[in-house]
């Protein structure tokens, strides 16, 4: 059996704080560094459905992706949404530890297994956002191994992250080799990409002028999805903390998380 503490320890490792954005809010969010950690459950988000898994199959500390306590908190009312979450997660005695932008930067963090599912070469990637290394963008700009139609390139982009469909705005009739990404929410590095020389970008949560804009600076965008473009660092975080802790402690994967968005 281990403490909180030693998985704050590896996720620093994994995950320094000092990374994240200012207005970010990652680490131990829930719980105390002395709890006995025998199970972890790894997910994107803490949602009702998933504390309750973790009570019901004995996990004493969540480490997600977003974090559960992300505006200030100015009430624990458990007859709303965010106070009924973290009533639970106290009545279970299930801790929760959040990285969350320091994990999109951080080399080997969720931009970098995104760039490799939508075959990106790791040799190619530079910062996408004004940084002096990898580990302080936010985003990646890398290469594909040879230029590809850009309709090709969204198919390869459906493949690598499991979905499909995607949301694509043409950028006209440019091939695509330069290629920048954020994941989750980037659309407000499309301009950035496109000035950066990038022949497509691909992202989350694109809205309709963001698509406007794209559009009319020439730039093909994918957008994935915030979900799908960010599920992949799931099973690597498992991975990574079962190489760390795995002979003390079990890590599992919440395999059960659905994007909100469906296509009916
Ligand atoms: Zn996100």
């Amino acid at each position: 059996m281990i403490k909180c503490r030693d998985v704050m320890d590896v996720m620093e490792r994994i995950a320094p704080k000092k990374l994240a954005e200012e207005w970010d809010n990652p680490g131990l969010l829930v719980g105390s560094p002395e709890d006995e950690v025998r199970r972890i459950l790894v997910c994107l988000d803490v949602r009702e459905e998933l504390v309750e898994r973790a009570k019901a199959e004995n996990f004493q500390m969540i480490v997600a992706h977003h974090p559960v306590i992300f505006r200030g908190l100015k009430k624990l009312r458990t007859d709303l949404p965010d106070g009924r979450l973290l009533g639970a997660l106290l009545r279970a005695g299930v801790a929760v530890f959040a990285a969350h932008t320091n994990l999109d930067c951080v080399e080997g963090g969720v931009n970098d297994v995104l760039a490799a599912r939508i075959g990106l070469d790791p040799a190619t990637l530079v910062p996408l956002s004004n940084a002096d290394s990898l580990s302080e963008s936010l985003g990646r700009i890398g290469k594909l191994p040879k230029k590809i139609d850009a309709k090709a390139f969204a198919e390869r982009v459906k493949k690598g992250l499991g979905v499909l469909t995607v949301r694509f705005i043409s950028g006209g009739t440019r091939p695509v080799k330069t290629v920048g990404i954020c994941s989750g929410s980037g659309a407000e590095f499309i301009e950035r990409a496109a000035f950066m020389g990038c022949d497509a970008f691909v992202t989350g949560d694109v809205r309709y002028h963001d698509a406007q804009r794209a559009a009319s600076l020439g730039i093909h965008v994918i957008d994935a999805g915030h979900f799908a473009t960010e599920r992949p660092i799931v099973d690597i975080l498992v991975s990574r903390l079962t190489e760390e802790l795995g002979d003390k402690i079990e890590v599992v994967a919440d395999d059960r998380a659905r994007d909100f968005f469906e296509i009916v």
